[in-house]
């Protein structure tokens, strides 16, 4: 791991909340697709998975969200409100991905946790996907899939790629047509039998623990499932 400041080349907003960070690399990062970097501010270090793919040398990109009601949010939003470098440590995080698996893949990821998901496609997408890659993305609501035109083009151009979004209050946009409640449970809906998948999750604690517990209940072996949670947040005992 190591510590580089490094030039902003650009900020751009997806949607109303979501903004893309393009940052120059001085020097050349080695990390592995699915891993984090930590952002470093004077009082504290923040984690933002690495959005881009490791095949990107001289360039990482983040997607940041705001968290309302959040301090640390707020610090980081107005870091970014008015910064021109980010001192920055990089790599971090055990949940990557090095090769294709041998099995079906299932990506599954809440809101921003779809950044870690776009640098593990993109790492596997020049080899083509030769088995089965299903990429379930849950958000509140549908103008929260910021990168929902990028999904469409994997699954356009990879017959083995499907795209799932999922919202979850789907009141709040009552124009949605597609999957509706938890992500989580569209994978149980769509898959009777998980012994032999390999999955990838990205969210909060709370729903990647419910979904280990759910997915082993339906024959996945535990070790089949990664995440940085397990290694961020582990699980009390
Ligand atoms: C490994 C990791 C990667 C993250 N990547 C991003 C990112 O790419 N974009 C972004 O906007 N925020 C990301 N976050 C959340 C981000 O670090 C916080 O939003 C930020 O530190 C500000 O604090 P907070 O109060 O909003 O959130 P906190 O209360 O510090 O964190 C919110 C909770 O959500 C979880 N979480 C939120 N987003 C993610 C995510 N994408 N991946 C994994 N866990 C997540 C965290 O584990 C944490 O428990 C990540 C968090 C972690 C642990």
């Amino acid at each position: 791991m190591k510590q580089l400041t490094c030039p902003i080349a650009s900020i751009e907003n997806y949607n109303d909340d979501t903004r893309r960070i393009i940052l120059d690399l001085p020097e050349p990062v080695e990390f592995k697709a699915g891993q984090y970097l930590q952002m470093v501010l004077p009082e504290k270090k923040y984690p933002f998975s690495i959005a881009s793919c490791p095949h990107v040398q001289d360039q990482l990109e983040l997607h940041v969200r705001p968290t309302a009601g959040s301090a640390d949010s707020d610090r980081v939003e107005a870091l970014l409100d008015s910064a021109t470098e980010l001192t920055i440590e990089v790599p971090l995080g055990d949940c990557f991905l090095t090769a294709a698996p041998k099995n079906t893949l299932i990506l599954m990821a809440a809101s921003t946790g779809i950044t870690q998901m776009k640098s593990i496609i993109e790492f596997m997408a020049p080899e083509g996907f030769s088995q089965p890659v299903y990429l379930y993305w849950g958000v509140l609501s549908d103008k929260d899939l910021y990168m929902a035109e990028l999904c469409a083009q994997w699954q356009q151009r990879h017959d083995n790629f499907h795209v799932v979004p999922v919202v979850s209050e789907p009141d709040t946009t009552p124009e949605w047509q597609g999957r509706t409640g938890l992500v989580g449970d569209a994978v149980l809906e769509d898959f009777d039998d998980l012994t032999n998948v390999t999955v990838f999750v990205s969210g909060g604690p709370a729903m990647v623990y419910a979904t280990l517990d759910a997915f082993v209940e339906r024959g996945m072996p535990e070790e089949n499932m990664s995440s940085d949670i397990f290694s961020y947040a582990p699980r009390p005992k």
